[in-house]
């Protein structure tokens, strides 16, 4: 009976504070290329949590589609001025989306959330209305005013976590009827309102996030668990007349341009498929098919975002891009740099880790007789082990 009652997961993001350091809130910082509110959804379908809803500040609207993407989740709820404000928004709208049986209340800022724990949790609220995830106490506590003061007493203690579960009527009622000061988790609210709250063991992997050393080790932990993978992009395209000749994303002035449906900028056709090959993606015609009329003309820039966005949305890395232009002329060497600083700032990497080559065929073949201009590209991208 159990298994088949609507179970939603309501993540709290409405969070402000910046108190990591950054000019963003912390939900919205990136991780491994990736929000933390993205990272702590992920984590929830991870656990088998597929009806989540997410509560954000009020003009966080743009951050929200810019961490998660356009239609991965329901439209979010807009919270309050205090953290159990916005609980309470969560839970008002998901009480007018039909009701749940079970909700479990997450705050954002612990984003790597353990299958385990959602599964004790859920265990729990068989036999309790609410259940949370804690941890011993490990380091000795102390009062401390002007000076320190006694130890307290650490075996009494407990360190309590989210996400924390509940019967969805119980803990709606125990928002509606909480009169307190402002209540930093759910927990307290639901034993205020008289509700058994079960204990189960919790994760050192749910600690927040909330000074900037916690954002770098967890950046460190997440690039720990990445797998190399190396990607081939190989182009050509022919000169023809009357048309601009644009390399790596740069205009170069030459008595001839490249033809093709976009901008025919070859050099940057190459690396799009050295990135997409990394991650599988098919090839560049797959994601801008030639057919389509919207391409015509467009600058192949926007294929190259496109291929870093795909990368990133998968919470992959890019570590390096070599390319090789193969022909005759023009030269090169005038627009290397500015070239390298294009395809930088396209994949958001130092120009350092972008490698731009030329070599002639010695005259032969099609580029040796200067009918075109071939490319060919390297990249190295890391990847979640499980991708
Ligand atoms: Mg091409």
């Amino acid at each position: 009976m159990a298994e088949t009652e609507r179970t939603v997961a309501l993540v709290v993001a409405a969070g402000s504070g910046s108190r990591a350091g950054g000019d963003l809130p912390k939900q919205y910082r990136r991780i491994g290329g990736r929000s933390v509110l993205a990272h702590a959804v992920d984590r929830l379908h991870a656990a088998g949590l597929d009806d989540i809803r997410v509560v954000i500040g009020a003009g966080q609207e743009a951050l929200f589609r810019d961490a998660m993407g356009d239609g991965r989740l329901p439209s979010p709820i807009i919270g309050g001025a205090e953290r159990q404000d916005s609980a309470h928004s969560g839970l008002e709208a998901i009480a007018a989306d039909g009701g749940a049986a079970r909700v479990l209340i997450h705050d954002a800022a612990r984003p790597f959330v353990p299958p385990s724990v959602v599964d004790r949790l859920l265990a729990a609220l068989d036999g309790y209305e609410a259940a949370v995830p804690v941890l011993p106490v490990v380091d000795t506590l102390a009062c401390a005013e002007s000076s320190l003061g006694e130890a307290v007493a650490r075996d009494l203690l407990v360190r309590v976590q989210t996400p924390q579960a509940f019967r969805f009527a119980p803990i709606l009622a125990a928002h509606r009827a909480w009169s307190g000061p402002p209540a930093t988790d759910d927990a307290q609210i639901a034993r205020a309102a008289g509700l058994e709250v079960a204990m189960v063991e919790g994760d050192a992997a749910l600690e927040k996030l909330t000074y900037e050393q916690d954002f770098v080790r967890a950046d460190q932990a997440l690039a720990a668990r990445l797998v190399a993978r190396t990607g081939l992009g190989f182009d050509v395209h022919a000169f023809g007349e009357g048309e601009a000749l644009w390399l790596g994303g740069i205009r170069i002035p030459h008595p001839r341009g490249l033809k093709g449906h976009s901008d025919a900028d070859v050099l940057l056709h190459a690396i799009t498929d050295a990135l997409l090959g990394a991650i599988g993606e098919g090839d560049i015609g797959v994601h801008f098919p030639p057919s389509d009329p919207q391409w015509r003309g467009a600058p192949s820039s926007l294929f190259v975002e496109h291929a870093r966005a795909l990368i990133e949305a998968r919470g992959g890395r890019i570590d390096h891009v070599d390319a090789t232009l193969i022909c005759e002329a023009p030269q090169l060497g005038p627009y290397r740099d500015a070239i390298r600083q294009h395809i930088a700032g396209l994949l958001r990497l130092p120009a350092a880790r972008i490698s731009v080559k030329a070599t002639t065929t010695e005259r032969l073949g099609f580029t040796g007789r200067g009918e075109g201009i071939a490319a060919q590209a390297a990249a190295t991208v890391r990847l979640p082990e499980d991708e």
